[in-house]
């Protein structure tokens, strides 16, 4: 039985990642500085641990018996929506860097054969909605919009440097807007697809909710399901370098909020107002993923109808919960 290790399973997609890698036989153990909030973890063993901090590093990837993990899943991270990630640019920087150069290097030390590097599309510039796709290599010259695009790509090249110097196979995606249920939906760390969801959960039917922008700005959503799938894909591949992973759907915000009032089927008033938006479009080239036979299965719509009942409940239980307090 092979044996993982997945960093930051206490989170959104570390969470499914695990799911998934049960599904396919692993034996898996997680870590994170916090237990999972929604869900209890399905995986084998789970162990709390400060990735910032070497020796506990060291602690995720030591087994008992001697042996080694085949594989090793870092997804770790300080990190929310464009929200926190402009408000809290030193923490991302400090902490995410401290994990990231500390798992690269006592997993190559330890003689891992395989290191996956969670990374994002943020790493890319800001893009006019009429662009062309832009391939992983067009990343450089770079110009990221944030200190979280920068720090994720420097992270990609600590991991990439670790894969030159021993005999540790890297692999590196850069994600696209992952969304679903059993993520963090409130709080200032959510997404906008689970704050907007979050937002028609709590608005009375005829209300007004207000979303952060003007509606234009471009994204791609991915489900989760699907994104684990590639990360697995990419995983078991023979692709170097960086590789985008995202669905093939471009939808503007304004698109998303229509595609979330009407999982609620209520009817509400939407009143753009100003926020941290992000950039104005973006526009990836899926060549390289799609190469491996991987393409997203879930649309937005039907992603959406599966994660709004989610949070629609989770909602619910906090109003309860304040109810009784
Ligand atoms: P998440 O916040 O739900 O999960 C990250 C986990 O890392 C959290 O559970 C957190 O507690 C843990 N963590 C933070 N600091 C830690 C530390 N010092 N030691 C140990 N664990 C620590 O986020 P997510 O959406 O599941 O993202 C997973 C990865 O994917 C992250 O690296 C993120 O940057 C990347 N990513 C996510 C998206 C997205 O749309 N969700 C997009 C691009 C990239």
């Amino acid at each position: 039985m092979k044996r993982a290790l997945v960093c930051g399973a206490g989170g959104f997609i570390g969470g499914h990642l695990v799911k998934k890698l049960k599904r396919e036989g692993y034996w898996v153990r997680g870590v994170d500085i916090k237990p999972h909030e929604f869900v209890p973890t399905q995986a084998d063993g789970f162990r709390l641990l400060d990735l910032r901090d070497p020796q506990s590093c060291r602690t995720a990837l030591t087994l008992s018996d001697g042996g080694s993990f085949e594989e090793v899943y870092q997804l770790a991270a300080d990190m929310g929506g464009m929200g926190f990630i402009s408000r809290a640019e030193c923490e991302v920087l400090h902490n995410n860097a401290l994990i990231n150069i500390h798992m690269a290097h006592t997993a190559a030390e330890m003689g891992i054969p395989r290191y996956f590097f969670s990374s994002s599309v943020c790493i890319y510039r800001d893009m006019q909605p009429d662009e062309a796709s832009v391939t992983e290599d067009d990343a450089v010259p770079a110009n990221p919009d944030n200190e979280y695009g920068w720090e994720k790509l420097y992270a990609e090249r600590v991991a990439m440097a670790y894969g030159r110097r021993y005999p540790m196979q890297v692999r590196v995606a850069r994600f696209e807007n992952c969304y679903g249920p059993e993520g963090t939906w409130t709080g200032g760390r959510e997404k906008a697809p689970a704050a907007l969801c979050r937002k028609v959960a709590e608005a009375e039917d005829s209300g007004t909710i207000e979303v952060w922008g003007d509606g234009t700005a471009i994204r791609v959503f991915t489900y989760v399901d699907d994104l684990v799938d590639g990360i697995f894909a990419l995983m078991h591949s023979d692709l170097d370098g960086p590789v985008n992973l995202g669905s093939e759907e471009r939808a503007t915000v304004g698109d998303l909020v229509r595609t979330v009032i009407e999982a609620s089927g209520k009817r509400l008033t939407v009143k753009y107002v100003p926020g941290p938006v992000g950039v104005h479009a973006r526009n990836f080239s899926k060549a390289r993923i799609a190469s491996l036979g991987w393409k997203s299965k879930v649309s937005l719509r039907e992603g959406i109808a599966r994660t709004y009942p989610w949070i629609q409940a989770q909602v619910k239980v906090a109003r309860n919960s304040a109810a009784h307090t």
